[in-house]
């Protein structure tokens, strides 16, 4: 029997097979890299590393073994923050290199060719994030309303470039209002990335059951990854979602998650007050998916013990591995 693949975690390299429970798309800090660096005393470390620890500690409770934190540049990517938090949770943690951007890019990228831009990103899988020895296990891009700019259209075709090369796979930050999605995937494999090694995330977002299968039939795996998000679609309209998908068998492509961010700094703490109190709270953090998602699914006959082993574990890790279907 051919060896167990390896996965890069933030602790060293992993047999995939011991991933175990897995949340695919979780941040455990969500802040912008150039204010951070610019006005440091803005933000508050402990504070920081506190709910980062502490939110970690609510998704182990429910068994969680493994969380996937897609936090790239321009999102406050710090390998080093998420090492400490390893540490001092035992979780393990599976980071990532790539460019969070909707539109533009630093001049640095804008200036230099895909193929260069694709070097930096290679360079993290098999060399190490950020002068550390902690390598990255798949590579983040992102599309979002501004639709597939130059500058985004850059990234991704540097990210399929560096995901050939190393064998890595590909999440993208996706947007259903606009239906991003097929675009994505058609620039991704227009370079010659298998569609098997591709995650397009948040399309939880819509509601709209027959688009999210449009974009499973191209045979990527699709994040419902936003559970807990204050703001519409509820918790009550993403269950029936995941529910409908089941029923029609896309349980083997699903990566179900909540987007947490343990802290973030996009808005100042009166607006996310007034997201929230507009919105919909979560007061599960991490946990929401198995406190009421989950137990929702049961009821509905939408999962069974299998199914849930699926979404919880051999998706996240199928996709990790680039395995195929099984
Ligand atoms: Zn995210």
């Amino acid at each position: 029997m051919a060896p167990a693949p390896q996965i890069n975690t933030v602790s060293g390299p992993l047999d995939a097979t011991a991933l175990g429970k897995t949340l695919g798309h979780e941040h455990l800090r969500f802040r912008d890299d150039a204010v951070a660096a610019n006005w440091p005393s803005r933000y508050d470390p402990a504070a920081e590393l506190r709910a980062a620890v502490d939110a970690v500690g609510v998704a182990m409770a429910h068994g969680v073994r493994t969380i996937v934190d897609p936090t790239a540049m321009n999102a406050g990517r710090d390998v080093r923050f998420l090492a400490r938090v390893a540490e001092l949770t035992g979780v393990q943690i599976v980071a990532c290199t790539g460019i969070y951007t909707f539109d533009r890019l630093p001049f640095y990228f804008e200036n230099r060719s895909v193929d260069v831009m694709a070097d930096h990103f290679a360079e993290d899988v098999e060399q190490g994030i950020q002068g550390t020895d902690v390598r990255a296990a798949f590579i983040k891009v992102a599309a979002d309303e501004p639709g597939i700019t130059p500058g985004v259209e850059k990234v991704h075709r540097a990210a399929a470039r560096a995901a050939l090369r190393t064998g890595v796979p590909i999440m993208a930050h996706s947007a259903p209002a606009v239906d991003n999605g097929p675009r994505q995937v058609q620039l991704l494999l227009e370079e010659g990335v298998d569609p098997a090694h591709v995650q397009i995330c948040h399309y939880g977002d819509t509601t709209d059951v027959d688009q999210i299968e449009r974009l499973l039939e191209l045979g990527v795996y699709v994040g419902l990854d936003r559970f807990g998000s204050p703001r519409p679609p509820f918790t009550a309209a993403r269950i029936d979602v995941a529910a409908e998908l089941l029923r029609r068998g896309r349980g083997d492509r699903l990566v179900v998650s909540h987007d947490f961010c343990a802290t973030i700094d996009w808005f100042p703490p009166e607006t996310m007050e007034a997201i929230v109190r507009e919105g919909e709270s979560n007061p599960y953090g991490m946990g929401l998916v198995f406190e009421r998602v989950v137990p929702a699914l049961l009821e509905a006959g939408a999962l069974d013990d299998a199914a849930l082993q699926r979404l919880f574990a051999d998706n996240p890790r199928n996709w990790l591995t680039g395995a195929q279907r099984t």
